[in-house]
């Protein structure tokens, strides 16, 4: 049988060496590199000899030889102490302990299988040692193994406390990570669960399950897979952190949507694998599809773009405003350059946004895929508080062509409008200048005919048998109508020409009304029509050209007379009343009782107004087309200047009336005049028009 030799070395190549040698010589030889693992191979091998370095890691050559020579079993194994030159004492404590022999470094090679089986062989005698020495040598170990005892005893009972703390720390941390609202997850490198807090159980919906029994790739499909994979390899050969999302499914098969914050566990200088906190932003990604949405389906277009003209994100509708098939196409494009009709107005453009920050309502032309120029309106604003971000323009718009087109039609509409305008105004002013003169021209051959006819009718130039008086009456009549025409004709122009202001002076109503109502009489009497005014008690005294108000009054009445059948009744109310929120011809209540203003209602019993004719009545030389008007006569001209003198007033004039019940006619005045004179009637014609026109017209 082979004999059997440790060797215990510090030095691995000697030791190689040496453990060469001697199996060459047919040794069966083992290794240690430290005295406490030399220690266990001589228990476990039971060597016939052992060769000891005597300095050592772990524990020293003499300290081998002490432990050996304690045990019974073990202590006649031959030990050879191998020794520098400078180890003289070590040497000696050895061989006072208990060594065999010993052998100077360097070693001879040759020699030594020899020398190691003579000392097996006991050809070698052992060293002698004195026992006192022996025994001092032994005491001084003793005390030694005491230090050393204390010192590990200390240094165990601070391992002890730190072990104690470490495990509160592991406690106290544990329980954190189990009262983590965020699951957290611990996998091996093959994604195996290593460890896990109780959010990731509740996460998963997993009650009663061991989750290391389960892979991470258990809850996810294929293509999340995938997603795994690709950011392990990452995370594993950068040795960095990774942050990316994933669909998890949970024990239900319920799809979750997370966000994974993933670390690389190293131990002992190994990746040893990922610890991940999870995130649940289900909530969030179902926002996020809303908008995302919003996003695609909106018709405004949306976008964001770099500074220097490049679309980072577009939506279809942006893509379809600016007539490209696909966002690809547009992402490709350059904004100043392919987009905008004037590329220097991109420029304005983002000077204004670094002034402002954000722009609204903003304008611009620009170019379609197809080379079609679009107006488009839109916001945007800068964003530069990103983090790490290059500022970048978040905007939308849309394409207001046709609102443009449309926008400026409209202003070519209103400048010929307003040219039409203009020109009607000139026709206007010719036709009241025309009208003017006319009017002058036929009234001073139309007073001869009257006063003519009139001297004939009267016999003052001789009699007249029944036939002549009959026709040069009808002369006078017709002549006497024409005249009057003529003369609402000249008030008229002169009105609107702003010619005829009223000359107001106190003007007393009750006797005017008794006064015209009388001269009206006779023209009532020949139709049986009675004409009733009962006055109030006391005077009423208003502000106002009293031969205006006559003139509307005889105008009013004599209308109701014309226009009320055989014994009808035409009666005249004249009353003070207050008119509240009287404003710019409108107001909001006319209340009975002495007040600001007054009130004539001129009531007939005669044929009425049919609603629809009820404004075109105040309209020049408008007559309602019936019968008992045509036989009435008149010139449609009365209203239309009643109205013009009551607004000259600043008063109102309006009626009300039902078919075959009668009308009452309204007025209603200011006790005082108001200090402007209506500025519309004013404005008709400039000044210049008008003193050209004072000229042409001659009052008579
Ligand atoms: P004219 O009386 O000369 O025809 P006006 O301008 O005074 O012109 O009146 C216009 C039209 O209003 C009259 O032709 C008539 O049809 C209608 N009208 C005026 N007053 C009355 C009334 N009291 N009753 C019924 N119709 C009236």
């Amino acid at each position: 049988m082979k004999k059997k030799v440790l060797y215990v070395e510090d030095e691995q190549n000697q030791l190689e060496l040496i453990m060469e040698v001697l199996g060459m010589a047919g040794y069966d030889v083992y290794g240690a590199l430290d005295g406490i693992t030399g220690l266990k191979l001589v228990s476990e091998k039971s060597p016939d000899l052992i060769l000891l370095d005597l300095n050592l890691p772990r524990m020293s050559g003499w300290e081998v030889i002490t432990k050996l020579q304690g045990d019974n079993k073990l202590k006649n194994i031959p030990i050879v102490v191998i020794t520098g030159d400078s180890d003289a004492e070590g040497l000696e404590k050895c061989i006072t302990a208990g060594s065999s022999g010993f052998l100077k470094k360097p070693l001879n090679y040759k020699l030594l299988p020899q020398i190691i089986s003579d000392y097996i062989d006991g050809k070698k005698e052992k060293v002698k040692v004195t026992p006192k020495k022996r025994e001092g040598y032994l005491r001084e170990q003793s005390l030694r193994l005491v230090d050393r005892l204390h010192v590990q005893i200390e240094n165990l009972t601070k391992t002890n406390r730190r072990m104690e703390i470490l495990n509160k720390e592991l406690e106290r941390r544990g329980t954190y990570i189990n009262k983590m609202l965020d699951p957290l997850i611990v996998v091996d490198l093959e994604g195996n669960i290593t460890d896990y807090n109780s959010a990731l159980e509740n996460f998963l919906v997993s009650e009663w399950r061991d989750l290391t029994d389960f892979n991470v790739f258990d809850f996810v499909d294929d293509e999340n897979r995938k997603l795994i994979e690709q950011e392990d390899k990452k995370r594993y050969s950068n040795l960095s952190s990774s942050n990316y999302r994933l669909t998890f499914k949970d024990f239900n098969g319920v799809n979750k949507q997370v966000l994974i914050s993933g670390h690389p566990i190293v131990e002992k200088n190994k990746i040893a694998g990922t610890y991940a906190i999870i995130k649940d932003i289900s909530d969030q990604h179902l926002l996020e599809e809303k908008y995302k949405n919003i996003f695609e389906n909106t018709s405004e277009g949306l976008y964001q773009s770099t500074l220097d003209g490049k679309f980072i994100t577009v939506n279809p509708a942006i893509v379809k405003i600016l007539g490209y098939d696909s966002k690809e196409e547009l992402l490709d494009k350059s904004i100043p350059d392919d987009i905008y009709q004037d590329s220097a107005s991109r420029q304005k453009y983002i000077k204004i946004l670094f002034e402002e920050k954000s722009v609204t309502a903003y304008e611009e032309v620009m170019i379609t895929k197809n080379g079609d120029k679009i107006y488009t309106i839109g916001a945007s604003r800068l964003i530069t508080d990103e983090n790490g971000k290059e500022p970048y323009i978040e905007g939308n718009l849309i394409d207001i062509t046709e609102r443009k087109l449309i926008d400026q039609e409209r202003e070519i509409f209103t400048q010929t409008l307003e040219e039409k305008n203009r020109q009607l105004k000139e026709a206007n002013r010719l036709k009241d200048e025309f009208l003017a003169n006319m009017s002058h021209e036929l009234r001073t051959p139309l007073n001869s005919i009257i006063g003519f006819s009139e001297i004939l009718v009267d016999g003052l130039s001789g009699d007249l048998n029944d036939e002549q008086f009959e026709f040069i009456n009808n002369v006078r009549k017709s002549g006497l109508h024409l005249l009057d025409l003529i003369n609402d004709i000249l008030d008229l122009s002169k009105i609107r020409a702003g010619m005829m202001k009223p000359s107001p002076e106190a003007v007393e109503l009750v006797n005017l009304s008794i006064e015209t109502c009388t001269t009206l009489r006779a023209q009532a009497e020949k139709k049986e029509v009675s004409i009733i005014f009962d006055p109030p008690d006391e005077q009423i005294f208003v502000e106002a050209d009293p031969l205006m108000i006559k003139q509307v009054f005889l105008n009013i009445v004599g209308n109701a007379i014309k226009f009320t059948p055989e014994k009808g009744e035409v009666r005249v109310i004249l009353s003070e009343v207050q008119v509240s929120n009287w404003d710019n011809n409108s107001f909001k209540e006319v209340k009975a009782g002495k007040g600001d203003a007054i009130r004539y209602q001129i009531i007939d019993t005669g044929v009425g107004i049919e609603e629809k004719n009820v404004d075109i009545i105040f309209d020049e030389f408008r007559q309602v087309d019936g019968s008992y008007t045509r036989n009435s006569g008149g010139t449609g001209l009365g209203l239309p200047l009643s109205t013009k003198l009551i607004n000259l007033h600043h008063g109102k004039l309006w009626v009300e009336s039902e078919v075959n019940v009668g009308s009452c006619f309204n007025i209603l005045m200011h006790k005082k005049l108001p200090g402007k004179t209506d500025k519309q009637e004013e404005d008709v014609l400039s000044s210049d028009e008008k003193s050209k026109l004072a000229e042409s017209i001659i009052i008579t």
